[in-house]
């Protein structure tokens, strides 16, 4: 098996089929484009353990993605994509960059979710695109940013509900689609702790019901057992 590519997260190899890859989950986190580096125990498995447990509830509810299967807990054979180089943001509550930019308070409930698109650019600081910017660069036609936009809304519904289910707020998260041999747009790479920001409805206090890499960003401490809280709260909502 050849390393396609290591990103920050997981390394890709090849398979013996050019339609399928082999996606291993680090424990490798990093923050802020990378400028902040360290290790969270055991995540590789949680990530991968959780990402599966979601694509393969998404795909009961009608929605493609590249999931096939998890032979060993950080490891998932997916289909081969051409990624477009967008990370779809779905937004339910402000939080982050957004927060930042726009001066509104963290916690806010958006009056209904907001889809964002940031170019796929680590060099660039992966800015904020406008529409006319998505298509001034050639990565999407109209169609197609139609079809991304309508399936990230309905992931958020889904996920919602999913997370709901685990008593867990999901703040916002990151996507990314991509291209598969019969040209359909299809969700590729990961939803994991990493992606999302996750808030435990069970906690009251703004840091104690910190479950995503917000943890690992602030330095808010006990980042293992919240990542390990999610993964058992989603495969609990599973039954598996
Ligand atoms: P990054 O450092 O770019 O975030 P990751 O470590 O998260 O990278 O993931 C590795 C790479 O795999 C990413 O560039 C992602 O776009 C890509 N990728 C994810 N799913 C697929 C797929 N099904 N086919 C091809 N590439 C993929
Ligand atoms: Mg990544």
């Amino acid at each position: 098996m050849a390393k396609l590519y290591e990103g920050k997260a997981k390394i890709l190899y090849s398979t013996e089929d050019p339609e399928i890859l082999l996606s291993v989950y680090k424990d490798d986190a990093t923050a802020f484009n990378a400028q902040k580096k360290g290790t969270i125990k055991g995540k590789g498995e949680i990530n991968c353990t959780v990402a599966s447990a979601l694509f393969q509830s998404l795909e009961t509810n009608g929605i493609a993605t590249h999931y096939i299967d998890c032979p060993t807990p950080n490891q998932m054979r997916v289909k081969a994509v051409k990624i477009i180089p967008v990370e779809v943001v779905v937004r339910n509550i402000a939080a982050g960059s957004l927060c930042r930019q726009t001066g509104l308070k963290e916690g806010t409930v958006l009056p209904c979710p907001l889809v964002e698109y940031y170019l796929k650019d680590d060099d660039l600081g992966d800015p904020l695109l406008t529409r006319d910017r998505l298509f001034l660069l050639d990565i999407v036609t109209e169609e197609q940013l139609s079809t991304i936009h309508k399936m990230a809304l309905k992931i958020n519904q889904h996920l919602q509900e999913f997370f709901n289910r685990c008593q867990i707020t999901l703040v916002d998260f990151k996507l990314e689609f991509g291209f598969d041999s019969q040209q359909k747009i299809i969700l590729a790479d990961e939803i994991s702790p990493d992606t999302c920001r996750l808030w435990d409805q069970t906690e009251t206090d703004p840091q104690a019901r910190v479950m995503d890499k917000d943890r690992f960003r602030k330095d808010l401490g006990q980042v293992e057992s919240a990542y390990s809280k999610v993964q058992e709260r989603v495969l609990a909502a599973l039954n598996i």
